[in-house]
């Protein structure tokens, strides 16, 4: 187990004045336009498709305390989707407004799990940073996540074995291909437990399904000293 904070020198997005929707929630609001889309295909009935409009806006819109008319304006016209090329508009609107994850170097990396020599750290350049919600990669059989929590970076380490095994990820909660996560952690001072949760064994997949951070948090929860 590791667990290392390191702040992520980001107190705001200033150089983003627009973004404001993060990764998991971009996914939450995809689940509500393609729910709307299968309801318009299926549902005859103008009541039925009208509440599921309603409710679509108000949960999308509960997501973000404090929406300022420009957000507002972006989020609207989620309730006027009726087929896919209408989701697809939609969406591509929303991605200008993403919050990358934080911008980090294999440097950092190396910095975050100390106890790891010759960490490589997974190929920067090939990730999407709107597109995660947490950085994981493999080394051997080692996984490394990185996750950020009020303003810190907060990462942990474990055993990965790639399974052919289909189950529920622990962090996105999704049904797919997982493999067995294993990492220590300290059940009191000076007992260490091992503790093995199941999780998505593509962390790409894992970050495109994400809806809310709950279970991320408590699977980083759950491996904290
Ligand atoms: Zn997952």
């Amino acid at each position: 187990m590791t667990i290392i904070k390191e702040s992520t020198g980001r107190t705001n997005v200033s150089d983003q004045p627009d973004a404001f929707i993060r990764n998991h929630q971009y996914n939450f609001i995809k689940e509500q336009a393609l729910n709307l889309v299968t309801a318009h295909a299926t549902a005859n009935d103008a009541e039925v498709l009208s509440v599921l409009r309603d409710l679509s806006h108000e949960k999308v819109f509960a997501l973000f305390p404090a929406l300022t008319e420009e957000q507002k304006k972006v989020l609207r016209p989620l309730t006027a989707i009726k087929d896919s090329d209408a989701a697809e508009g939609f969406l591509a609107g929303l991605r200008p407004h993403l919050i990358p994850f934080p911008s980090v170097t294999t440097d950092n990396l190396k910095r975050l799990f100390p106890k790891a020599k010759r960490l490589k750290g997974p190929n920067l350049q090939a990730l999407d940073f709107h597109e995660l919600s947490y950085l994981a990669w493999q080394e051997n059989t080692n996984r490394f996540l990185v996750a950020e929590r009020n303003g810190r970076l907060q990462v942990v380490s474990g055993q990965f074995g790639a399974s052919r095994k289909q189950g529920i990820c622990m962090i996105c909660h999704k049904h797919g291909s997982v493999g067995l996560f294993t990492a220590k952690t300290s059940a009191s001072a000076d007992s260490y437990v091992k503790h093995g949760q199941y999780i998505c064994a593509d962390e790409s997949v894992c970050n495109s399904r994400l809806t809310t951070l709950e279970r991320l948090e408590r699977f980083l929860d759950r491996l904290e000293r």
